[in-house]
């Protein structure tokens, strides 16, 4: 019992940590950060795209089969990611440092997902700073931001 806690307290959700979620403003899956728990169970969680603070909806609930595709490419899973976001730092911080280097910070859009950003371009986020555009796709960009790559919502 007490080392199955245990090992589950690597990986296991947790309030501050990061999840996937249905977003019910931007009616889509996207990256929240989990702000109320109710024993294991996640029950609140914040936006990274709107802010909003919404009850947690599973992306399965969503879309299932999507969840499947993410759990089969990711192989071992929720271990290896945590190990991934453990070594990530590094290689990330020298990444965005080399992408913002070329940058001119007062020719940064403000962030808000009416904007329609192309690769590359530079972006002002009131929470996350500054970030620079990797790709859009389907009304959501892959933000490359200080602490990490974030998907927001863009041409809305
Ligand atoms: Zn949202």
């Amino acid at each position: 019992m007490s080392l199955h806690r245990l090992r589950k307290a690597d990986t296991a959700p947790a309030v501050g940590r990061d999840i996937d979620a249905w977003c019910t403003r931007c009616k889509m899956d996207l990256g929240h950060v989990i702000t109320a728990m109710a024993g294991e169970s996640v029950v609140q969680v914040r936006c990274h795209t709107c802010g909003s603070v919404h009850r947690y909806k599973d992306p399965a609930a969503a879309d299932r089969a999507a969840r499947e595709r993410v759990a089969r490419a990711s192989g071992a899973g929720g271990r290896r990611a945590a190990s991934a976001a453990a070594a990530r730092p590094n290689a990330h911080r020298i990444r965005y440092e080399k992408l913002m280097a070329e940058k001119d910070r007062s020719a940064a859009s403000r962030y808000h997902p009416t904007i329609s950003p192309k690769s590359g371009d530079l972006v002002d986020h009131a929470r996350f700073g500054y970030g620079v555009v990797d790709h859009v796709d389907g009304g959501k960009a892959r933000i490359v931001f200080e602490d990490e790559e974030r998907t927001l919502i863009v041409d809305r």
